[in-house]
């Protein structure tokens, strides 16, 4: 299959950012993350206040961007969007910081991913709102200080054990986003098939969330490959048309793309199930390491077919029955 022209994707991420719902009402599952946010934003919105600085932990997909945005409609304050790999000196960060506007809600991706020295502006900035700027070198180097206008953080990291424990500490509140229910991505698809003008019988919206591999953005993804697909092919998406269409796009039958199956595949297959390092791994996969650690195990771990010990990742019983591997029972392990 021919690789999709530049222009397609524009698109396609457009239609990304037209489905991400923009309040915290329309925002599905997440139930407990949603109410300890609300309660955040309206504490501060009656004591007229920026809210607390906000951290958002979870894998890609699940949401953060979409949170942080709702948290700067719902508190009516303007947004800027930033990521870590974007602030590779503290003066990046000054700049940023300096030219925020009262109650700004600043959004940094990959936070765990700032310059070191950037990092430790930071810890002033969350918390007295105020920055040194360091001017000259050496010995005639001084630093001004530099007073802010009062902003909310929310940072977004795959894992919050990725952040130094000084720049944790400094956000007032602490999110964990989980995999989502397939009954939570069945009504995210309900809802962007009607926004995109989908006929989706109700069986085929299950198939796409069964095999979402519980994540939002990949539901929304699988549902516009299953359009294209009843475009070319005409029909219904009943649940035949729904499984040739992902199929051809190798997603397996429980959601499993090609690198979770790469990877499944050399812990069982290669390295017996195991015990295997992260980097062995990452490399018989063909993968960078943080990749599989914050991509590929937390979703193989939540349904039971990896395990994390201390000697590195161990194939459980389920994902040998995945593959149809017969498990070494009774084996030495
Ligand atoms: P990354 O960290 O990779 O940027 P993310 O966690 O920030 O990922 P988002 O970009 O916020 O993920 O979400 C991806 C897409 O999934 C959005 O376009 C949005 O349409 C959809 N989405 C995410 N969470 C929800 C939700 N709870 N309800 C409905 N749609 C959602």
């Amino acid at each position: 299959e021919a690789s999709e022209p530049e222009a397609l994707d524009e698109s396609e991420l457009a239609v990304e950012g037209a489905l991400r719902p923009g309040s915290l009402d329309e925002f599905v599952g997440q139930h407990k993350v949603r109410g300890q946010l609300q309660l955040l934003l309206q504490a501060a919105r009656i004591q007229q206040r920026p809210s607390d600085h906000i951290l958002l932990s979870g894998p890609p997909g699940l949401g953060k961007t979409t949170l942080a945005m709702i948290v700067a409609h719902e508190s009516e304050r303007p947004l800027r969007l930033s990521s870590g790999p974007a602030i590779q000196h503290a003066g990046d960060l000054a700049a940023l910081l300096s030219s925020l506007t009262p109650g700004e809600v600043l959004f940094i991706d990959e936070v765990h991913r700032m310059a070191r020295s950037a990092e430790e502006m930071l810890y002033l900035a969350m918390e007295d709102f105020r920055i040194d700027i360091m001017v000259g070198k050496g010995a005639g180097a001084t630093s001004i200080p530099l007073d802010l206008a009062p902003f909310t953080l929310v940072g977004a990291t795959t894992r919050a054990g990725l952040l130094p424990n000084p720049l944790r500490d400094r956000f007032g509140f602490t999110a964990h986003l989980e995999y989502y229910e397939v009954a939570e991505l069945e009504q995210v698809v309900e809802r962007s098939a009607a926004m995109l003008g989908i006929r989706l019988p109700a069986a085929g919206r299950a198939e796409i969330a069964r095999r979402s591999r519980g994540t939002p953005r990949i539901a929304n993804r699988l549902l516009r490959r299953v359009r294209d697909y009843s475009v070319v092919h005409g029909g219904d998406l009943d649940v035949a048309t729904v499984s040739a269409a992902l199929d051809l796009y190798d997603v397996d039958e429980i959601g499993l793309d090609r690198l979770d199956r790469a990877v499944l595949e050399a812990l069982v297959r290669r390295f017996r199930g195991g015990p295997v390092g992260l980097n062995t791994l990452a490399v018989t996969a063909g993968e960078e390491p943080e990749t599989i650690e914050s991509v590929v195990e937390p979703y193989l771990v939540r349904i039971g077919f990896m395990g994390r010990t201390p000697r590195g990742r161990i194939a459980m019983p389920e994902a040998y029955a995945h593959l149809g591997v017969p498990h070494p029972d009774g084996a030495l392990r």
